[in-house]
């Protein structure tokens, strides 16, 4: 719902008024924030403590995979990453396709392939070495704001403003704000911006999203065991929970659709490679139609008119970031003489290395 012009003003007001207080008690909430991180902050494997820094390509791989996914199913695709392509170079002269493959179960592929851009932007314009600065790291592929300033901060110890979720909320019941949070994203950038210590800013954000991830959780904020409780307006407010506002919930559109898996006499399955660019870009997928408008429906495709294709009892749901899909699917035997025509091939079935929506439908013809 739009806000009327005289909301906004009061609500700008409110939240400006709350940042003098927050910045004033900064040097107090830095020690009391540090001091807890020092006992109780996580251990990731991809985490230096200050003054150590953590490499800039760690903060670049771990902040890119954390991007939509949590942090216990990256751990693991970090190592892997780390151990495949211990630095920048080895990832930017790796191939596109071993990316995406060792990319598989992370979802929004997009992000591996902007990594992978990156990756070589980073090796052949500079040398490997990674820009230190806010604005020049946001003129790379996939890092904006926050990924920019995680890199400045985190790697380069520079007062850099870093506030994803997690420190979204913890300013928010800081400052006491009972609203919606995209009604004050400015307002928290300049809170941020008056909070940053002026030594270890490295482990600062990631000391905030610590507490958060912890403590100050969305649901049962636990404000007893918490180090910033005597500078949380929330706690004495006694609304802690209330904070953030839940947005009201737009239910994403659904789009109907088929998948075809046939199967060779040999377990193989035919698919072809998607275009880079778009939905599950570069990707394995069987044919499919309705879901997405660039697929083509395998009774459509010129040499599969003949085969007859069993369909399955069930739906296969899945949900993508703007609409949830719900595919039928079919199955059929392909003859021993059989040839994929173009663009399709054999494809051996290995379900780990496909979109969730590819694997997820040839689970079901399978069980
Ligand atoms: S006191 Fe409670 S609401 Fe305030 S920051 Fe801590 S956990 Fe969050």
């Amino acid at each position: 719902m739009a806000l009327s012009s005289q909301h906004k003003k009061s609500l700008a007001k409110t939240a400006e008024s709350r940042i003098l207080p927050l910045a004033a008690s900064a040097p107090l909430l830095s020690d009391n924030l540090f001091r807890w991180y020092a006992d109780k902050g996580r251990h990731l494997a991809w985490r230096a403590r200050w003054p150590e820094l953590t490499p800039a390509y760690h903060v670049f791989l771990s902040e890119l995979m954390l991007q939509q996914t949590v942090v216990a199913t990256v751990v693991p695709y970090f190592l892997r990453f780390c151990k495949r392509w211990p630095d920048i170079h080895a990832l930017a002269r790796a191939p596109l396709d071993d990316v995406l493959i060792e990319w598989a179960g992370l979802g929004y592929y997009a992000r591996a392939r902007n990594l992978h851009k990156a990756a070589q932007l980073i090796s052949s314009e500079y040398d490997g070495i990674f820009p230190d600065d806010y604005e020049t790291l946001q003129t790379l592929p996939g890092i904006g704001p926050y990924t920019a300033g995680a890199i400045a901060a985190i790697a380069f110890d520079k007062p850099a403003i870093v506030i994803d979720g997690n420190i979204e909320r913890v300013l928010m019941r800081l400052m006491g704000l009972k609203v919606q949070v995209a009604e004050v994203k400015s307002v928290l950038r300049t809170a941020y911006a008056q909070i940053i210590p002026t030594t270890n800013r490295s482990d600062f954000p990631q000391a905030l999203m610590d507490i958060g991830a912890s403590i100050c959780l969305p649901k049962n904020p636990r404000c007893a065991d918490c180090p910033l409780k005597a500078q949380c307006r929330a706690d004495k407010d006694g609304m802690a929970a209330d904070i953030p506002v839940k947005p009201v919930k737009i239910a994403k559109p659904v789009r109907t659709g088929a998948v075809y898996i046939l199967t060779a006499p040999d377990g193989l399955v035919m698919m072809y490679r998607r275009p880079q660019r778009g939905l599950l870009g570069g990707m394995l997928s069987f044919p499919s139609a309705g879901w997405d408008k660039s697929a083509l429906a395998a009774p459509q495709i010129e040499g599969l008119e003949d085969i007859v294709w069993q369909k399955s009892q069930r739906v296969i749901r899945h949900v993508f970031t703007h609409f949830t899909a719900e595919m039928s699917v079919y199955s059929a035997a392909a003859q021993p003489s059989f040839m994929p025509p173009e663009p399709y091939d054999w494809h051996r079935p290995i379900a780990d290395d496909w979109p969730r929506l590819m694997a997820k439908c040839f689970l079901d013809i399978s069980s």
